[in-house]
């Protein structure tokens, strides 16, 4: 890149240390400092938070970022004051003498950045301090949340609806990793934003490579993909805690260097085997989809989804863990017929009946892609509404040749029919 100066450039380099924007940063930075409200689709690691950060240290006032998990907000948190921003958050983690430290230092104009947890905004007295505050922009992070057609659907989310009202001066920005145009579309008119300037960033990741195997019942097949992933670093998704903790003992057992990862684990455990996969300690994460929000490993070289990811969006999420850095990474999925009625079981058992219709929906997709002979990449984008520019990817086992699992289309609806 050439060596540009601009006032801008100069206080990314001064505050980040970074050289230089990544693509669409800088317009979303100048769109929102010229008080325009933002939605803006990123992928993830494609550096978001810097997208919101930056003006919030050189506008007046302070920004307001909704956040939606307590432990991502004190990672943010921490980063962000490492570079000198007078940063805080608030939620429900703190007592109450720290967040009435934290109200104080708000009102007193102390803070750039504030992260908060969504169901603040069904306090009236928080709205009302707020609306007696100095905002600068108002940031709504994983804005998918808000959409029951979005694939993390959150109700504390839908109190941010009446935002713009609160704050009816402010600019607002959506950032999200995942929205097709009709959860877009929610999006934007949920939160009542104004003309936004809207930004997509193509979905693809042209370092990775997308794989759909048959799954084969017992261990040999997970056990000789890893031993040709061999002093790699992988994820492996599974469904159930008592999965991930039986793949990591059998792996284990075999010498392969893996530790498990989920929601049952004790904290320390849990953050132990993290941090020792992320130092490269361990080769191998198995792991429950609680594993990956926020986390910034740059090496990992493939991620075997070993039971049905939930939909499309998710195995998009997860699949994009992989390759950070740029390098060639894998990531295969192993697909049985018999594992339909399982993931079947726990939505039939789902009580609200819409809930439980869009899961149905949601699995139907990721059959229909796993079965399918179409470039993988090519359905990928496609269900983001983004076309493959040219030919098909050439990289994937349907362009390959190599696809095992063909149509078995028959079979899935007869099990997903209601
Ligand atoms: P996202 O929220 O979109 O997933 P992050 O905001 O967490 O991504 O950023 C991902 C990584 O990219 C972080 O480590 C961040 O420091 C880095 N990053 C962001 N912007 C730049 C930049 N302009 N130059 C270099 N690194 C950057
Ligand atoms: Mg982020």
């Amino acid at each position: 890149p050439s060596l540009q100066t601009s006032p801008l450039n100069d206080a990314l380099h001064r505050i980040f240390g970074f050289h230089s924007f990544r693509p669409n940063q800088e317009e979303i930075v100048r769109a929102l400092m010229g008080g325009r409200d933002v939605f803006a689709v990123m992928p993830t690691g494609g550096g978001k938070s810097l997208c919101y950060q930056l003006p919030a240290v050189l506008m007046p006032g302070t920004a307001l970022v909704v956040s939606p998990l307590i432990s991502l907000m004190k990672d943010q948190v921490d980063a962000a004051r490492l570079n000198g921003i007078k940063a805080a958050f608030l939620n429900s983690s703190l007592d109450f003498t720290d967040q009435s430290a934290v109200l104080r230092s708000l009102q007193s104009g102390d803070l750039d950045l504030l992260y908060v947890a969504p169901e603040r905004f069904a306090l009236d007295q928080f709205r009302e301090l707020l609306a007696g505050c100095c905002i600068s922009i108002a940031v709504i992070d994983e804005a998918h949340c808000i959409s029951e057609w979005g694939h993390d659907f959150r109700p504390d989310y839908l109190s941010l609806s009446s935002l713009v009202e609160l704050l009816p001066d402010v600019p607002v920005a959506a950032f999200t990793a995942t929205a097709t145009q009709k959860v877009q579309r929610d999006i934007v008119s949920k939160l009542g934003l104004r003309d936004p300037f809207v930004l997509r960033a193509s979905f693809d990741r042209p370092n990775l490579t997308y794989e759909v195997r048959f799954k084969e019942a017992g261990e040999s097949q997970l056990v000789s993909l890893l031993n040709e992933f061999s002093g790699q670093s992988g994820i492996i998704y599974r469904t159930s805690r008592k999965s991930v903790n039986d793949t990591a003992a059998m792996l284990q057992k075999r010498g392969i260097r893996a530790l498990p990862y989920h929601a049952g684990l004790a904290d320390r455990e849990r953050h132990d085997n993290q941090e020792a996969f992320i130092r490269d300690e361990v080769d191998v994460i198995v792991a429950t989809v609680a594993f990956g929000m926020g986390i910034d490993k740059s090496n990992v070289r493939f991620v075997i989804h070993a039971d049905l990811p939930k939909s499309i969006e998710s195995y998009y999420q997860e699949t994009g863990r992989a390759g950070r850095d740029g390098e060639n990474s894998r990531c295969i999925m192993l697909f049985s017929h018999a594992d339909i009625p399982k993931v079947r079981f726990f939505i039939d058992a789902m009580l609200d009946e819409d809930e439980r219709r869009r899961a149905l929906d949601a699995l139907s997709k990721v059959v229909a892609f796993a079965s399918s002979t179409v470039c993988r990449r090519r359905m990928l984008l496609e269900h983001f509404d983004e076309e493959l520019p040219g030919d098909n990817c050439g990289s994937c086992d349907v362009c390959q040749g190599l696809h095992e699992v063909t149509d078995c289309t028959v079979e899935a609806q007869m099990v997903l029919s209601t």
